[in-house]
């Protein structure tokens, strides 16, 4: 046994678990999920650039913390002969509890049900996605090291801490030795020591450091250096080995696609590439610079209540939080990057952002400039404009009841499925105005679902024949924003399925087949046709009193006999089935029946009903078909059963 293993086994204190989390997490890791291994070094570096971010903060209030060392650096250097790479940053460190806080569970919200859902998916390329988008963080040194180290020692404190793990059976905390305490950078900070795999052995070469560094870390805003702490100290030439400027305070001109990719994954820590990137220097009233990106995939947690968004606020360079929830909109939460502002005081607290009047100026101001752009996208870029559209539409689509400051601009870049194109593309608002009939006064809609669902309703069959475009309304959120929205540039919603709608007004497309029909029938025997209808609508009233509110001829119906609308001044079907799921919503509205006095099964039944015919089990039948077709349960399935297969014996 070496003296140094010696002294360990003294040292050891009680192996302590990782909670269950970092178990699962590191089993995954180990299964080495990155195909690059290389982001280890990514993610370890922006540990250490976030501890000097954190130091460099807390010394505004308390100078005393830096004053043996004003300066921030971060060193990496190989060691070939105990097989080990080491990064060390003289940030703000931690004591004994964080360590074993930070690096033995996952203290980040929802990530056990991040957990449960990566359990789920056996596809390794998915699970990749999915850990990607979240970021293994630290755990990543798993993937190239066997057994990882973490000497600290927290900025004002005089003790310090080691902890070390193989990344599976747990960690232990103990008193580091001499030699281990040396590794640190001056009297504090962090030094983490990884003893690297067989296969990872590359990571023992200076060059392929300093490329993976170069490649990844360029942006970093602290100097990283090649070498240990005490060699880099002595060596007067050395030179950090990144560029180590803010890179969002560089012009546009001045920064490669490739920098902007870099710093995007620095800030998500993820595998996916942004979509969309907005750079810009806001001057006038507030000044400031804002970086911001627009991921490609949606976050696991979109639409998890405790989501919040991730974008860094700096004030003069100088990191101040990433945890400002009004910093931005809510339903622009999916956003990562940085704002950087140049009105607020450095010492302010992090409490009093909350309700700063600079920072909602910031907030909208961003805002403008975000929506700006991605209109902007629509136009240059449809494919990347859609697919962001089907990642993130439904949350923009918050900003509709949540900003009304903003609507116009939201409703510019909001897209919806419609019977144009039988629901194959998206169209925007103002495409649709174009496409307006001459009289149309209203953009109608409908909601449900999905666009299966119902872009086949017989609710559309009228629109359809005269050429009158309905716009699908699919997301859940579609039904809340539509009852503080009421209309765009003046022309209001109507939905499909509410109120009678006069469609008498429009032509309809002419086909050769019905003008032929109805050339044929003489004046007499429409006169007897509508005789029996309305024979047939008392009927079927007194039949179906208890579950329709009334029975009445449809002008929405061309190929079906019936379907189901809301009467008027009543909340549309769907939203009311939606808001009764939210418990928002407990009136009892009955629907009205319409039926389509052209359908040769409405023709019969009015006829056997002149007759004097009992028509009972054909109204309820009805009423059921309607339900169905649209999605509704049926209230009685027994008697359902029962009259089909009564007709079925008759036919048979
Ligand atoms: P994240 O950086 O997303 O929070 P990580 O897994 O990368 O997640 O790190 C976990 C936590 O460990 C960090 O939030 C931080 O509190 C702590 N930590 C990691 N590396 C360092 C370091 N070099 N200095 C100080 N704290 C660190
Ligand atoms: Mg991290």
């Amino acid at each position: 046994m070496s003296a140094q293993k010696k002294e360990t086994t003294e040292n050891t204190e009680a192996q302590q678990s990782f909670s269950a989390d970092v178990s699962r997490l590191l089993d995954i890791v180990a299964h080495a999920l990155y195909t690059n291994h290389d982001v280890f070094l990514r993610e370890l570096i922006s540990n250490a650039a976030d501890a000097c971010d954190r130091l460099r903060y807390d010394a505004i209030a308390a100078p005393d913390l830096i004053k043996d060392n004003p300066d921030f650096r971060i060193c990496t250097y190989k060691d070939t002969t105990n097989r080990t790479i080491s990064i060390v940053d003289n940030g703000v460190g931690m004591n004994k509890d964080e360590l074993a806080e930070n690096l033995g569970t996952i203290a980040k919200s929802g990530t056990a049900s991040l957990m449960e859902k990566m359990e789920k998916i056996n596809d390794g390329a998915d699970k990749l996605k999915l850990i990607g988008q979240f970021g293994v963080g630290f755990y990543a040194g798993y993937m190239i090291a066997h057994k990882i180290q973490v000497v600290s020692r927290k900025a004002g404190s005089d003790e310090t801490w080691l902890w070390e793990s193989d990344g599976k059976s747990g960690f232990i905390i103990r008193e580091p030795s001499a030699i281990e305490k040396a590794r640190l950078d001056g009297a504090r900070g962090t030094a983490i020591t990884l003893s690297v795999k067989d296969e990872a052995s590359e990571f023992l070469l200076d060059q392929k450091i300093e490329m993976t560094v170069k490649e990844y870390s360029d942006h970093i805003s602290v100097p990283i250096y090649l070498g240990a702490p005490g060699e880099v100290t002595k060596d007067k030439d050395a030179e950090a080995i990144n560029s180590a400027s803010a890179l969002w305070m560089k012009s546009k001109q001045d920064i490669t696609p490739d920098e902007y990719e870099d710093f995007y994954k620095h800030l998500a820590g993820g595998a996916d590439e942004s979509l969309m990137t907005s750079h810009w220097k806001a001057e006038g009233t507030i000044e400031f610079t804002g970086l911001l990106y627009v991921p490609t995939l949606r976050p696991w947690d979109l639409f998890d209540p405790s989501r919040r968004n991730f974008v860094k606020l700096y004030v003069r360079r100088v990191f101040i939080t990433d945890e400002l929830e009004n910093l931005m909109y809510p339903w622009l939460r999916f956003m990562r990057g940085v704002i950087d502002s140049e009105d607020l005081p450095l010492n302010i607290s992090r409490e009093s952002l909350q309700y700063n009047p600079t920072i909602e100026k910031i907030r909208s101001a961003v805002a403008r400039k975000v929506l700006g752009d991605l209109d902007k996208l629509s136009r240059d870029d449809l494919s990347a404009f859609t697919s962001f559209w089907g990642q993130f539409g439904p949350a923009l689509k918050e900003g509709l009841y949540d900003a009304v400051e903003h609507r116009p601009a939201l409703l510019k870049v909001c897209r919806f499925y419609s019977t144009h194109n039988n629901a194959t593309a998206l169209t925007s608002l103002s495409d649709y105005v174009e496409r307006m009939k001459d009289g149309q006064d209203k953009i109608y809609y409908l909601s449900g679902e999905s666009l299966e669902n119902i872009k086949n309703s017989p609710q559309l069959e009228g629109f359809k024949s005269r050429g009158i475009e309905v716009l699908f309304f699919t997301d859940t959120i579609d039904d809340f924003w539509l009852q503080s929205v009421l209309d765009y540039k003046d022309i209001p919603f109507q939905s499909i399925t509410k109120g009678d709608i006069d469609l008498g007004k429009y032509e309809e497309a002419s086909s050769p087949e019905k003008d032929e029909a109805d050339a044929e029938t003489t004046d007499k025997e429409k006169q007897d046709a509508s005789g029996h209808i309305s024979l047939l609508i008392t009927a079927m009233q007194d039949i179906l009193v208890d579950s329709v509110h009334n029975v009445r001829i449809s002008q929405r119906l061309t190929d079906s006999p019936v379907c189901l609308v809301a009467p008027d001044g009543g909340v549309d079907m769907y939203m009311e089935r939606v808001l009764r799921l939210h418990q928002k919503y407990e009136g009892d509205n009955k629907p009205v029946l319409e039926i389509n006095p052209k359908h040769a099964l409405i023709k019969k039944l009015a006829q056997s009903c002149e007759k004097g015919a009992d028509i009972t089990d054909a109204a309820f039948l009805l009423l059921d078909q309607a339900k169905i077709i649209q999605g509704e349960p049926i209230d009685d399935p027994s008697a359902f059963t029962r009259r089909v297969s009564d007709f079925m014996k008759k036919a048979i």
